[in-house]
Parts: structure tokens; sequence; C-alpha cells
């Protein structure tokens, strides 16, 4: 992303609905009820593949549709919220992350205003699945994850950006929100948003510090935030007579680089009944050895000790 100076964006959430000058409301009738008393734990970012807000948000709105998210961000930074953030939106679809099924129960879902994945016409301009076209200057060329080639991406603008990390700021500080993923992590068959234009590893890393901020100006070490499980003991497994042993109990997990949800993935994941050592432990997470090293959650793991011999 450009450096540029961008606006702050000052919102307020208030009985779990947004406010602040550039923000709007459209109630979208696409809705199971309310969360449980938990309530959201995590953030789902999508692309519209849309040609405007505006045609999103009636598309997201319209009880025939079946689809709806929580909020649709503009180009311009522009908010329309459809669905007060306590109650289920229709965004995920069929989706399965970290051994949780179905994640519209668990989620808050942001669509942003955005053509998706383009094609190359023979003009240099760049064409979307709707049939508008797009100069050089607003598209990247990058491969996606679950694609074997090089594709063109329709860039987010920056004041997008901008607008799309203050919100899910916000909503960190008001839900135990633990998980920001993309809409092809949850669904990866099936999806390719919001795909390689969206800037996800500043997002988690902008979310994590200022959650760190929070925390170290605050006393609550009870509160679950973002980071809490790094400030967590250290329990030295490796010291111990036993050596660890454990097996992956979720369909597919997740291994990452460091222990926290916003650490880089270590791929590939792991699946059911992988057998994994683990070396050494940091609150919810144990750092597992395999054919690689990372850190994994360990509520989805089984943990097995096994008691080595004394001597050699
Ligand atoms: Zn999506």
């Amino acid at each position: 992303m450009t450096q540029l100076t961008l606006p702050q964006f000052s919102f307020k959430l208030r009985d779990h609905y947004l406010i602040g000058e550039n923000v709007s409301f459209k109630a979208s009738p696409n809705t199971s009820g309310l969360f449980s008393a938990n309530g959201p734990d995590t953030i789902v970012i999508h692309f519209t593949a849309g040609s405007s807000l505006h045609s999103s948000v009636d598309v997201l709105t319209n009880a025939d549709s079946g689809v709806s998210a929580h909020f649709a961000i503009g180009r311009s930074g522009d908010i329309v919220q459809m669905l007060p953030t306590n109650r289920i939106a229709w965004h995920a679809g069929e989706s399965v992350y970290a051994g949780r099924r179905g994640l519209n129960r668990y989620s808050i879902g942001i669509e942003l205003d955005n053509a998706g994945q383009l094609k190359a016409k023979e003009d240099g301009l760049f064409e979307s699945w709707f049939g508008s076209t797009y100069d050089e200057s607003e598209v990247i060329a990058a491969r996606h994850p679950h694609q074997s080639f090089k594709g063109y991406w329709h860039k987010y603008t920056d004041i997008q950006i901008a607008a799309t990390m203050s919100l899910c700021r916000l909503l960190c500080e008001h839900y135990p929100i633990s998980t920001v993923v993309g809409h092809d992590e949850i669904a990866p068959s099936r999806k390719v948003d919001p795909g390689p234009a969206f800037p996800m590893e500043e997002l988690r890393k902008s979310l994590a510090q200022s959650t760190e901020k929070k925390e170290s100006h605050s006393d609550k070490s009870s509160e679950r935030g973002l980071h809490t499980q790094i400030r967590d003991k250290v329990i030295d497994v490796t010291s111990s007579q036993k050596r660890h042993v454990a097996n992956v109990s979720a369909n597919s997990l997740n291994v990452r680089t460091g222990p926290s949800i916003l650490s880089p993935l270590v791929e590939p994941a792991l699946y059911k009944g992988e057998v994994l050592n683990v070396l050494e432990k940091r609150g919810e997470w144990a750092k597992v050895s395999f054919t690689k090293t990372g850190w994994v959650n360990t509520h989805y793991i089984n943990e097995i000790s096994v008691r080595l011999p004394l001597k050699r």
C-alpha cells in the first residue's frame, strides 16, 4: 500500500450499530437471529465482485438473494451497515475453519466493493465478469494460493482499506474477536475473495499491535484479546522426563509461525489424526514438530504423554 495521509475514522459502536460520519444503515431481512451469548469471535473479509457499493447493498438487503453481511465498505471509505452486529448474517456459506463448520454463526461479515478477479484483454485493459474494464493502474497481477496461474485482481483503494482496518479495530474492542480470515480461507474450494489484492497480513498485524497497546494500558488480564496468549507463562515441556505427543483432533488444523492467531501460516495445514511432538506450550498454544516446526492451538489436538526411559 502506498503511504498516504489517510483520514482518521472515528467510529463508535452503540447497541451493535455503527455510528460515524461516513456510515449509513440499510436493513437486511437475511438473518437467522442472534449470535450465541459469547458473541462473534471471528471477522470474515469478502469482496463483492460487484459493480458498485449501491448494487451490492441492494443484493445483500434483498430477501430473495439469500445473502447478507454486516457491513459493506465502498471505494471512498463509506460504510453501509445492514445488520446489527449481534445478529447472524449469511455471508460465509458452507465453510470450515479450525475445526468449526458454518462460520456464519461465529462471524461478522465485511464486504468490500471490488470487481474481483479480472481477465486481461488484448487492448491492455482488464475486464470484470460483469463487463466493466479497468486500467493497468487499478489492477495487481498475483497468483492466488488456490490457483496455479497468475491472475489479475482489482485493487482496493487506500481509504477503503483504512476504513476496513478502523472498523475491525473497533469490532475487536467490542467483541472477543480472535480470528480474522478471508472467505477464501474458510471456503477454499469455492472462494477466492478477498484475494491477493487485500493486505490481510497488514490487517492482522495492525490488529495485534492495537490489542497489545490496549492491553499494556489496562490491567484486565482476563480479557480475551488477540495477543493475550503470548504473555502467558512459558511451560518448557522438554525439560520434563516425559516425551509429549499429540494427535490432531480437528479435521484440518492451521500451523502458525508463532503462538498467535495472527502469526503467519506454516503450509500445509495438518489433518485429523496426524501425530505431533509437543515441544513447548504457551497458554492455549503448543509448539509442535512434524515435518516442520510450528504453533497450533491446543483446543484442536489430543495430548498423549509417553514416558521416556530415564537413561538412554
Ligand atoms: Zn465472500
